[in-house]
This record gives structure tokens, sequence and C-alpha cells, in this order.
């Protein structure tokens, strides 16, 4: 199956095309494949460019470079995720592993924009955990005290300061954490495109049909050609299972998001001039909602089980008015038809949460299936997977690989059905929230 993506995603539209965008048209063989060019496939592309200069270097994808889940996410860049409180040391352990690992995160891409000078709306504005209900507030308190314990800097935030500071009535309670940043998601992952090194060749628009191991190569399959490599990574994310790697333990997941025009003066300041915000909810299946620099909000509030191949124009409109409402609930002031653009797109998860970094097979290796935070570890495990690729080892190899793996799902139609039951579930939990 063939990715069919709709282009009506803000953040693309805001770059300018690409040109000399190359397919693959024959057969070719190289000494490292990587399949997925999003911030994982990218990052391990460059890794391995700066590693051996005179290795032959191929990285494919199915779409236009980037322009999946990496162009199309929300822009956190996240130090922390919420945790409603937890009952043992060995829990708040895994919680402080899983944040060292977001610290990294972080440090790669800051390392990258400082080495290539990126400028990718790089804001340090920190992030609200924010809430309609005054009943959360007991969550955000047990979350406090586990941020606290690690040592992040954040606060608990009422109406009336939130009112202040987001432009909206809405949030009754929220905890400010000061770490996490905001970004131009596209321009990031363009900025990676158009610094890969020389030895590394890009093919776009060529989706690997199929692939197997023979001896000591891996051959694989695209319509009009094929590869053979001697080593290969798997950067594909919400498409492992899909190629069926580690299908036991990833599933796909469709989010869609909406972005309206820049608000008008005047509308801005009907809001209250707020500075540039991003606001996480509290219940997991609650609106991620978004300031940005440039005065436009961003509303993403669907999770849903569909085939990730495809969304239907008329499926993107539906959700799309849920976002009409989403905006509508926060600032009603506002028109009712700001809305420019509506995408879909596609991460992976885990039942853990956990990430997936790791060799399957001797010379096969895959990295993937960040949860919904794979801005930062996303960059993170493309560079380490090609050391670990390289047989090399690293800190943040060590840091990676002490976290909890990720555990076994259910086979189908079980976990279809529960993955469906859990988030109507969850769904329901956070109505007053979407
Ligand atoms: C709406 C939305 C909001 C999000 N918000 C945030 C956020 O605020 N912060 C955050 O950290 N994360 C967020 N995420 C998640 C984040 O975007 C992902 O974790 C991240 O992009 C993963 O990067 P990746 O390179 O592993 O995968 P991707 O960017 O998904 O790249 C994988 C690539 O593999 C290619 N591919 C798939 N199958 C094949 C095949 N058969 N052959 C060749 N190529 C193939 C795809 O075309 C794709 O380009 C969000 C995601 C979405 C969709």
């Amino acid at each position: 199956m063939e990715v069919v993506n709709d282009n009506s995603c803000s953040w693309i539209n805001d770059l300018n095309p690409r040109s000399n965008i190359q397919k693959i048209s024959s057969d070719l063989d190289c000494e490292w494949l990587i399949i997925g060019a999003g911030y994982t496939g990218l990052s391990a592309a460059r890794k391995l460019g700066q590693l051996y200069p005179n290795q032959k270097i191929l990285l494919v994808d199915a779409q236009l470079a980037g322009e999946g889940a990496s162009s199309r996410n929300s822009g956190y860049l996240v130090d922390t995720t919420l945790n409603d409180g937890f009952t043992s040391n060995k829990e708040l352990e895994n919680y402080k592993k899983k944040a060292d690992i977001y610290k990294l995160g972080i440090e790669a891409i800051k390392r990258f924009i400082k080495e290539y000078q990126v400028d990718c709306d790089w804001n340090e504005c920190g992030k609200y955990f924010a809430s309609s209900k005054e009943e959360d507030k007991k969550i955000l308190e047990n979350f406090s005290d586990t941020l606290s314990k690690l040592g992040f800097e954040h606060n608990l935030l009422s109406n009336k300061d939130l009112k202040k500071r987001l432009g909206t009535n809405f949030y009754n309670i929220a905890l400010y954490t000061k770490g996490g940043i905001l970004l131009h998601p596209a321009k990031l992952v363009r900025a990676m495109i158009d610094t890969l090194p020389e030895n590394v060749s890009l093919y776009e628009n060529s989706s690997l049909l199929n692939w197997k191991k023979t001896n000591d190569t891996v051959i694989c399959n695209f319509k009009n050609g094929s590869i053979k490599t001697k080593k290969i990574i798997f950067a594909t994310n919400g498409f492992l299972k899909s190629l069926g790697i580690k299908s036991n333990y990833n599933f796909p997941i469709t989010l869609t998001a909406s972005m309206t025009r820049s608000l008008t003066d005047e509308e801005f300041e009907s809001i209250g001039k707020p500075k540039e915000w991003g606001v996480l909810p509290i219940r997991p299946m609650g609106a991620t909602i978004r300031m940005t620099k440039d005065k436009r909000i961003l509303i993403r509030n669907t999770a849903e089980v569909h085939n990730p191949f495809n969304m239907s124009a008329k499926i993107l409109k539906k959700r799309s008015e849920l976002q009409k409402l989403g905006i509508k609930k926060r600032f009603p002031k506002l028109p009712e038809d700001i809305i420019q653009s509506t995408w879909s797109g596609i991460v992976s998860r885990t039942r853990n949460s956990s990430q997936i970094f790791e060799k399957i097979s001797e010379n096969i290796f895959v990295a993937g299936c960040y949860n919904g935070s794979g801005i930062g570890v996303g960059t993170l495990f493309g560079e380490q997977i090609a050391l670990k690729a390289s047989n090399e080892n690293s800190k943040e190899i060590e840091i990676i690989e002490s976290r909890d793996k990720p555990t076994w799902l259910p086979p189908q139609p079980f976990l279809n059905l529960g993955i469906y039951t859990k988030l109507v579930y969850e769904r329901i939990k956070a109505r007053s929230e979407i």
C-alpha cells in the first residue's frame, strides 16, 4: 500500500516546495539503507554520513522526505509529559528515565540547530498542562510532587492567571513547566533534509513494498526497482507494523489537527494579545492547543484507529468541524471560519508508552515509536541507532537501553477492540476538554 497524504498541512505549506526529487527507478546496492526520512531516518543518515564519508548510504521515503508526522506535528519539544502521580519509587525511577531521554532529545536538537544555524522558530517558553475542570487539581498536585522530586521548575496557575497568559477564560487550572520548547516542525525537518551529507542519496515517493534477508544482505523491493544492502535501519515509525517490524509491540494511531489563519490585529487584541504559548491536555484525549508566534491557533483534538495510508477528504472535514468547536469553546469571540487547513498524521504507540530502539536481526536495526513525543527523541534515536548499527557505544545508548522495553500486544481482533474501547473511554472522560 502507498501512503496518500492530504496536502493541506499549514506547516508544510509555509515552506517553499522542494525540487529535484529523485525516485527509485532501477536496481541499486549500497552499504547502508535507511527506510523513512522523518526526524529519525534523517538523523540516522546524517550520523552515518559523518561516520562513513566513503560509503554509499541511501535514504528512502514513500512520500516527500519529512512530510509525514515530522512536518505534521504540533511542535512541542517536551522535557516532561504528564503523569498523574506515582505510588512507588520504582515508578518514579521509570519516569526519571523517560525524562532523561527527553533531555537528551532536546540536547540533540540544540546541537543540530547550533551546528547548522537552523531557524525553526525556536521558543523556550515552557508549556502548560491545563484543564477546565477544577477537580483535575488533584492530578496536577500529584504531578507537581513528581516534578519537585526530580527538580523540574514549575508552578500551578488558576483561571485568572491563565486568562491573562492564554487569552481564554476556558481553563480553570494548569501546571506550567518552565522547560519545553515550541518550534516550527516543518522548518526543523526541512533543515535536516537540506543539510544531509553529500554521501547520502535521498530517494522519495518510493514506497518499500517488501523486504527479505538472504545470508548477509537485505533485499528491498520497490515498484520500479530494488535495493540490495549490507545494513538497514527501519525508521518508518507509524508504518513499522505495516512492514512487519515489531508487529506485536506497536500500532499506528491517526491524529488530526487544524490551524487557523493569522488573527487580525483587532482579533488578537480582543483576546488580550497573549505571547506565544502551548497547552497540553490533562486528560489524554483532550485538545493540544497552541498560539503561534505569528498569531495562528493550532488545535489537535482527535486520536483514532484508522487506516494509516489514507484519510478521505470527507472524514478530514468532519475532524475539522470538531476542531472548529474546540476553538469556539476557548475563543467564542473569534469568527467561526478562521480554520485555514486540516491535516492528518500517523504516530506509533506501544502498550506501556516505551520506545523501540533495537537490533532485530544481524544487520537490521529499528528506531521509532515515540508515543506522540518524537521531535527530540526521534532525532536522538536516529543518531544513536546509527552508532549502535556501527557497533559503537555511547552514554546516550546506555541511557536509552536502561528504559523499560515495550510490552507485548494481544493479537487482532482483540488488539483493535482493546484500543478502540480505551480511546472511547478516554474520549468520554475528556468530553469537556475537546
Ligand atoms: C498531529 C500530530 C501532532 C504531534 N505532536 C507532537 C508534538 O507536539 N511533539 C512531539 O514531540 N511529537 C509530536 N508528534 C509525533 C511526532 O511527529 C513523531 O513522533 C515524529 O515525527 C516521529 O518521527 P519519525 O521520523 O520517527 O517518523 P515520521 O515522521 O512518521 O517518518 C516516517 C517516514 O517513514 C516513511 N515511510 C513509511 N512507510 C514507508 C515505506 N513502506 N517505504 C518508505 N518509507 C516509508 C513515511 O512516509 C514517513 O515520512 C505529533 C504527531 C502528529 C501526527
